[in-house]
C-alpha cells in the first residue's frame, strides 16, 4: 500500500478501510466470497497491461504467447472441473458471459442458417437489404427466463435489462403457495410461447433445480437450454450438485461468474457443448474486446484451487451451513421463502417483523451484518423496498464458520430484527438494540483480526 500511498493516498486509505470493514462485519451477501491470496495476487500482475483480442493461438496482436498459456489453462481447468466439452474464459463478468451466450445462440440458431439459405458465408458480404432482413430476424427471437421476484436475474429477460430489450421475452415464476419451481407451469408457458432460448438459473431462489426436467421442456419446444449457474457454480464444482442437479450434462450452454461460490476473481465463464463451441469462441469480437488477461490468469488459479479435494469439503460445508442458518431461523419463528433451503441461499421474509427489506437491511448493517434486501415472490413492497433479506453462506464458510456459528448468526439476526422499529434504522438513527449487538460483534472481530 505504500506504493499506492505515494500516488493517491485516498485510494490507499479506502483500500485499508475496505479490509477493516470486510474483517469487522459478517459478510452474508450470497454473491460474495473471499478469494485466496494466490487469486488476489495473480490479479495484480502485469498481465493487466497486455492486449490479446482474438482466441488462443489466433490473436489480433503480437506477443500474446503468455496470455495464450493462461487462457488455455483457465479453459482446461474449467473443462476438467465441470466435465464440459468446451470452455471460454474471456467474459469479464456474469453479464458479459450471458451476452456472449445469447449472441452465440443467436449466431448458431439464427444467423448461421440464414446465411446458409442466402448462400453467403459472411455478414460483411451481405447487401444492405439482406443485412436489414437478417437484423430483423435476429431481433425477432424469444427468450423465456425466471422472473426477478421469483429469484431470477436481471439478464434473464427483465425488461429494463438488455436481455428484456433484445428478445421478445416472457418470464416464469414459482408456485404462489410453496414458492417452489413448478415444472408443469414452466412447460405450459414454454409450449405456448415457444422460446428460442429457455434460461434456467437464479440469484435468489433457495432451492435446487432439476436440469434434466428443464432440458426435457427445452427439447419439447425446440429451445436451446441455457443455464446461468453464476450463484451455485461452487456447489457444482464441489460435487454437491450432481446427477440431474448438475446443469453441465443437460444444458447446451452454461454461463457462470467466477467470484461467487466458486471463490475466484471477479469474472465470467461460458461452457458449451461441441455444437455451440464455434459460436461461443467468437465471443470476441462478437460481444467482447480485449480480454482481461490478468483476470484470466487468476481464473486459472482459482479453478485449479477448485479442483483440489479441499474445495469439495468447502462446498459441502457451504450447503450444510445454509441448512443450519435456515434451521436457526425456523426454530426462532422467522418465515423463510419455501420454508428452508437446499443450496447456499436463505431468503427471509421480514414482513413478520413489521419491517421492509430496506429497513431490515439497514438495521442489520448497523449491527455489523452485511446482507442485501431482496424481493420475495409477489412482493407487495416492490423491488426497491422489498419484503425480503437474502443470506448466503459462501463467504463466512471461507472464514471457517460451521453449523454452530451459523446458528448464532440466525440468533443475532432475529434479535436485531425483533428489536428494530420501523423508522429507527439508519435514516432515523439505528435502534438501541442493534448498537449493543454491533459493539459485541466489533469486539469479537477485533480479537479475530488481531490474530490475522
Ligand atoms: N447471473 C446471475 C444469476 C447473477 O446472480 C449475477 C450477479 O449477481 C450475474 C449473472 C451477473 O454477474 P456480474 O455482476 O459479474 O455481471
Amino acid at each position: 500500500l505504500a506504493v499506492i500511498e505515494a500516488v493517491e493516498p485516498r485510494v490507499a486509505d479506502a483500500t485499508r478501510a475496505e479490509l477493516a470493514d470486510q474483517r469487522a462485519s459478517l459478510k452474508l451477501i450470497a454473491s460474495e466470497n473471499y478469494a485466496s491470496p494466490a487469486v488476489l495476487l495473480t490479479m495484480g500482475s502485469w498481465f493487466s497491461d497486455k492486449y490479446a483480442e482474438g482466441t488462443v493461438g489466433h490473436r489480433f496482436y503480437a506477443g500474446c504467447q503468455n496470455v495464450d498459456t493462461v487462457e488455455s489453462l483457465a479453459a482446461e481447468h474449467a473443462r476438467e472441473l465441470f466435465g464440459a466439452e468446451y470452455a471460454y474464459a474471456q467474459p469479464h463478468s456474469g453479464i458479459d458471459a450471458n451476452l456472449v451466450a445469447f449472441w452465440s445462440i443467436l449466431a448458431h440458431r439464427v444467423e448461421g442458417p440464414w446465411l446458409e439459405k442466402a448462400g453467403s458465408k459472411n455478414v460483411a458480404e451481405l447487401t444492405d437489404a439482406d443485412w436489414e432482413e437478417l437484423r430483423r430476424e435476429l431481433g425477432n427471437q424469444r427468450l423465456l427466463g425466471m422472473s426477478l421476484d421469483a429469484g431470477g436475474h436481471l439478464t434473464h429477460g427483465f425488461r429494463p435489462n438488455i436481455s428484456g430489450k433484445m428478445f421478445h421475452q416472457q418470464q416464469y415464476g414459482t408456485d404462489p403457495e410453496t414458492g417452489l419451481l413448478d415444472y408443469d407451469a414452466v412447460r405450459a408457458k414454454a409450449k405456448e410461447f415457444k422460446p428460442l432460448i429457455l434460461v434456467a438459473g437464479y440469484s435468489a431462489y433457495p432451492r435446487r433445480v432439476n436440469f434434466a426436467k428443464m432440458r426435457e421442456i427445452a427439447d419439447e419446444v425446440g429451445a436451446t437450454l441455457m443455464v446461468d449457474m453464476a450463484h451455485f457454480a461452487g456447489l457444482v464444482a464441489g460435487k454437491v450438485f450432481t446427477g440431474e442437479e448438475d446443469p453441465v450434462p443437460y444444458a447446451h450452454v452454461v454461463t457462470t461468474t467466477t467470484h461467487k461460490s466458486l471463490r475466484g476473481p471477479r469474472g465470467g465463464l461460458v461452457l458449451a457443448t461441441e455444437e455451440y463451441a464455434p459460436s461461443v469462441d467468437r465471443g470476441c469480437p462478437m460481444v467482447l474486446g480485449g480480454p482481461l488477461s490478468h483476470v484470466m490468469a487468476a481464473k486459472a488459479v482459482a479453478l485449479a484451487e477448485a479442483r483440489q479435494p479441499a474445495f469439495a469439503t468447502y462446498a459441502q460445508q457451504v450447503a450444510d451451513n445454509a441448512q443450519a442458518l435456515a434451521e436457526g431461523f425456523n426454530s426462532r419463528g422467522a418465515r423463510l421463502v419455501t420454508g428452508g433451503t437446499d443450496n447456499h441461499i436463505v431468503l427471509l421474509d421480514v414482513s413478520g417483523f413489521g419491517l421492509t427489506g430496506r429497513q431490515a437491511e439497514s438495521a442489520l448493517l448497523d449491527a455489523g451484518v452485511v446482507t442485501n434486501r431482496n424481493s420475495i415472490p409477489a412482493d407487495p413492497n416492490g423491488a426497491w423496498y422489498t419484503s425480503g433479506i437474502r443470506f448466503g453462506t459462501p463467504a463466512l464458510t471461507s472464514r471457517g464458520f460451521g453449523r454452530d456459528e451459523f446458528d448464532k448468526v440466525a440468533e443475532l439476526v432475529v434479535d436485531v430484527l425483533r428489536n428494530t422499529q420501523p423508522g429507527t434504522t439508519k435514516a432515523g438513527g439505528p435502534s438501541k438494540a442493534s448498537y449493543t449487538l454491533a459493539d459485541g460483534i466489533a469486539d469479537r472481530t477485533k480479537a479475530a483480526s488481531a490474530e490475522m
